[in-house]
């Protein structure tokens, strides 16, 4: 069996992950890099007989909808088949709706797993597992083959709302694995402390009880944050969005209100017929830098409002940033926010319970760390494109 990294192996995002046998071959994830360059045209990831004709590839699978992981969906070959969860396709759909018809009908096209429903590609088996991250419908991937057993990370965490399930996952369901492919955002971070959902969710009730007007700023996708926030608004004030924000909580409420009230979300859209309602009685209002909130949030007296910047505090401080600005709108602000991936600690716990004979990290600036957090480990540091030979 061969693993390679087509790219990420050096960087954060732009993940993509082939795994292959003699007769079989899949790909993990196609994203586009992240940058903060608004102008920035993603670069064309080019895999032999998955963006072309010369060879061929049995499936493209995708841990979740973040565009690091899934931007150059356009760009996989029309006749290799594509597998994602039902939340990931409803979200790429609703939030693709300007991409052109082509690429719709290939999500649309996209087929569906379900975790814990082994998926056979020839000779390879991929097993997904729903897992915590900032983007609610994300899967680690087992992937058996010739005897091998392969677990792929993507991206995860254990500080969220459904971090303890990643725990239970790792030791009751996929215990011991051959090769370990982890994500490393934050493997430079030792030490830092790590603030779970749960803790932000407390201080926006306290920021309910301190400010009648609370705006919070974060990414539109990061529905178990903002599903979080909604539930922490008291009776008696509004929760208010716009009517997109409102689309895809409805989506994840369709589908996840089964399993948690979380996301049943009592929501109002904003209205201008609302106004006076909405000074009266108060809010948390979901906002996003556009020229529709930069008119709603001055119409609130500032002495009664704050805004929560709920995001990577590396777009706020970008030195071509609109966002310092956009805050200032609501008078104060508050950084209230934690990380979508994995700490230290998280990927130490996870490399005790599956006790990995190798592993390889990606989605990560600097992979050599791995080797001084696992000295007794075989730590594989590829380049991206390099083959690596699982015996
Ligand atoms: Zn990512
Ligand atoms: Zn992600």
């Amino acid at each position: 069996m061969k693993i390679i990294i087509h790219r990420g192996s050096h960087q954060i995002g732009g993940i993509a992950v082939e795994i292959k046998t003699d007769s079989t071959r899949i790909i993990i994830d196609m994203g586009d890099e992240l940058t903060m360059d608004n102008s920035y045209m993603p670069k064309l990831l080019n895999i032999s007989g998955v963006t072309d004709k010369n060879g061929k590839c049995s499936a493209v699978f995708f841990t979740h909808y973040h565009d690091d992981h899934t931007g150059q969906l356009p760009n996989i070959r029309k006749d290799i088949p594509i597998f994602m969860g039902q939340l990931t396709k409803d979200i790429l759909l609703a939030t693709m709706q300007n991409a052109e018809q082509e690429t719709i009908n290939r999500i649309k096209s996209a087929k569906i797993f379900e975790a814990g429903q082994i998926q056979t590609i020839g000779d390879i088996t991929v097993t997904p597992y729903s897992i915590d991250h900032s983007a609610c419908d994300s899967y680690m991937f087992l992937i058996e083959a010739e005897g091998k057993k392969i677990l792929h990370t993507g991206d995860f965490r254990t500080h969220g709302f459904r971090g303890k399930a990643v725990t239970k996952i790792l030791r009751g369901l996929i215990k011991k694995v051959d090769v370990l492919i982890t994500e490393g955002t934050n493997i430079s971070k030792a030490n830092k402390e790590i603030i779970t959902e749960c803790q932000l969710q407390h201080k926006v009730k306290k920021y309910m009880k301190e400010y009648k007007y609370v705006f919070a700023y974060t990414s539109s996708t990061n529905l178990e944050r903002i599903c979080g926030f909604a539930k922490a608004v008291p009776q008696g004030k509004y929760f208010i969005c716009d009517e997109y924000q409102y689309k895809l909580l409805e989506i994840i409420k369709d589908q996840l209100e089964q399993y948690s009230d979380l996301y049943n979300i009592k929501k109002t859209t904003y209205g201008i017929n609302l106004l006076p309602k909405f000074q009266e009685k108060g809010f948390l209002m979901m906002v996003r830098d556009n020229s529709m909130f930069r008119k709603i949030i001055p119409e609130f007296d500032k002495d009664k409002s704050i805004m929560l910047y709920s995001m990577w505090d590396g777009y706020r401080t970008h030195p071509e940033s609109t966002i310092p600005e956009f805050l200032a709108l609501a008078g104060k602000w508050e950084y209230l926010h934690t990380s979508g991936h994995a700490y230290v600690e998280d990927i130490k716990e996870m490399v005790k319970i599956i006790n990995p004979s190798c592993i390889i990290p990606i989605h990560t600036d600097i992979p050599e760390i791995m080797l001084n957090l696992f000295p007794d480990k075989n730590i594989i540091i590829p380049t991206d494109g390099e083959e690596i030979e699982i015996k």
